[in-house]
């Protein structure tokens, strides 16, 4: 099993990627702490996997997510997969949707790493084990830019300059940082996006027809690459965002 004994922390497990994440990590052998703010999501979640561990978390609240490294024993894996699409243009953003945006998609991935970096690598430099830490990016960011992702985009861009920064300061201990960067993926939240447009039907057919590949991808295109980015196969991959995207980038 290609993450057997590795302990994982996952964000924002409750539904989409994520929960879809925490599934294949706790197949491929890891013990998975599944985190969201959604109680009643990790409830349903718990109830369809045994081996996997979940915790109420809200990445934006900084001493819940100190509180929490403090109790937990050091992890080998943290996949910081919160994130919130803001929909609209420079001119639909004001400061109250920025700074929502900035303070989930981006400092809650410098919260949760600030917090559970050291005790990782302590624990690589005791017992030589790994470390990846894996951010949630996005096709809409510094890889192109997409109408009406305005805040969105910008925050993931920031995501992964993150990630590159992380890499180069602990590479030579051994750390490893990358991004993730999917293209449209079927998810509870992109059926809300689709579902609250004026015209549903056509906003799903204009999804699909910026696919190369003429379907939206589903979490099953994008598990295999968290898990990859997570487990030793990627043992010299640092610092690259990753895409996942179906052709769109071509
Ligand atoms: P989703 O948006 O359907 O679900 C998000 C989950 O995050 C929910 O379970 C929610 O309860 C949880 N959450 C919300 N606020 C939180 C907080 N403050 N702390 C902890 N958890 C919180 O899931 P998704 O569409 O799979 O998106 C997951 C990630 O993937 C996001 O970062 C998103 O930007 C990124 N992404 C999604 C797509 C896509 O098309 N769906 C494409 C590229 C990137």
């Amino acid at each position: 099993m290609r993450l057997q004994g590795k302990s994982i922390l996952i964000t924002a497990a409750g539904q989409g990627i994520g929960r879809a994440s925490a599934l294949a990590c706790v197949r491929e052998g890891a013990q998975v702490i599944a985190t969201d703010i959604d109680a009643a999501l990790l409830e349903r979640l718990a109830a369809e996997a045994s081996g996997l561990t979940t915790q109420l978390l809200d990445v934006r609240d900084s001493a819940a997510v100190t509180a929490l490294a403090a109790r937990l024993p050091a992890l080998d894996g943290l996949f910081n997969c919160a994130g919130f699409v803001h929909n609209g243009s420079i001119l639909d953003c004001d400061e109250a949707a920025w700074d929502f945006s900035m303070d989930l998609n981006v400092k809650g991935a410098y919260r949760m790493t600030r917090a559970f970096l050291a005790g990782m690598l302590d624990k690589m430099a005791r017992t030589g084990s790994s470390g990846s830490i894996l951010n949630m990016a996005s096709m809409a960011s510094s890889m192109k830019g997409f109408p009406r992702r305005f805040v969105y985009g910008t925050t993931k861009a920031a995501v992964i300059g993150m990630t590159k920064a992380i890499a180069a300061d602990f590479v030579r201990q051994g750390l490893r940082c990358n991004a993730l960067c999917p293209g449209t993926v079927d998810t509870p939240s992109l059926r809300q996006r689709i579902a609250s447009a004026a015209d549903p039907v056509q906003a799903e057919k204009d999804f699909i027809a910026r696919q190369p590949m003429g379907r939206l991808a589903t979490v099953d295109d994008i598990t295999p690459q968290v898990v990859y980015l997570l487990s030793d196969e990627s043992r010299y991959v640092t610092g690259q965002a990753v895409s996942v995207d179906g052709g769109t980038s071509i």
